[in-house]
């Protein structure tokens, strides 16, 4: 096992540091999706198009509802990639819908009275024999639940998932389970107790939509124990111990794979 040293914090939480000497759920599911890509992006060889302005209006969101300090500190240190160059002080489209999804959590007296406890909750801990680092948008010890803020496409669209199969909504597309029963499991080493673990969903629609989502435990621990199974073969491609796997059809596998032969048309 890699030895931690580094203490975890608001400043390097995303570092690539970080990244190397802790498991997280996001590089858990870059990995799922394609071990070449992720191994890519975590030897910082490969950025995916489009990924950071998506992690920019989770952010934007975010910030906003953690406190009035870190939405301004956050709008202060973005402000050349939220705002227009050419329309001065106009903010871009993107943000403009993230202003849209936080006014449509902020007239919801629902979420205001849950959303309360602690914000940007820093969780480490073991899990199946390998060191994971957690953030909790919203954890509030006394009640025993945990908020996680999501915004998405679309709250109801149903599609068909490889694992979930027809009809499988955001939550199980996006491994939104397996980040929930990590994160609970983490809350449970520290604190020995159960957490509940709630969605609060904005979408990216205008009008936004708005709901307070309960999980499915059962669907929890069936994508937790999936996470069991790969997660060692997962842990020895990161340690550069076996060689990563292409999916053929990810961003990073569209412009990096070499023609090696022919395919048939029946394996298309
Ligand atoms: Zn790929």
């Amino acid at each position: 096992m890699l030895k931690t040293a580094i203490t975890l914090s608001d400043e390097n939480y995303y570092s690539n540091e970080a990244d190397w000497q802790y498991m997280s759920v996001s590089q858990y599911k870059d990995f799922s999706n394609c071990e070449a890509a992720a191994l890519a992006k975590l030897k910082q060889t490969w950025e995916p198009e489009g990924l950071q302005k998506a992690f920019l209006v989770g952010n934007y969101v975010h910030s906003y509802f953690e406190s009035k300090e870190a939405h301004a500190k956050f709008m202060e240190e973005n402000k050349d990639r939220l705002f227009s160059s050419r329309r001065p002080h106009g903010l871009l489209k993107d943000f403009q819908i993230a202003e849209q999804m936080i006014e449509r959590l902020k007239c919801e007296p629902a979420f205001a009275q849950l959303y309360q406890g602690e914000k940007e909750v820093i969780l480490t801990g073991e899990l199946f024999g390998i060191e994971w680092k957690g953030k909790i948008d919203c954890l509030n010890v006394d009640e025993g639940y945990f908020i996680d803020i999501k915004t998405t496409k679309d709250i109801y669209e149903k599609k068909y998932d490889p694992y979930w199969g027809p009809g499988s909504n955001f939550i199980e597309r996006y491994g939104y389970l397996v980040q929930m029963g990590v994160y609970a499991n983490l809350l449970h080493q520290k604190y020995g107790e159960a957490f509940v673990p709630i969605i609060a969903a904005v979408s990216k629609q205008t009008p936004s939509a708005a709901a307070l989502i309960t999980l499915d435990q059962m669907k929890i621990e069936s994508d937790m124990s999936m996470l069991e199974e790969n997660i060692d073969r997962i842990y020895k491609v990161k340690m550069g111990q076996a060689e990563p796997s292409h999916c053929g059809t990810c961003e990073y596998c569209r412009s990096h794979r070499r023609i090696t032969g022919f395919i048939n048309m029946n394996d298309l």
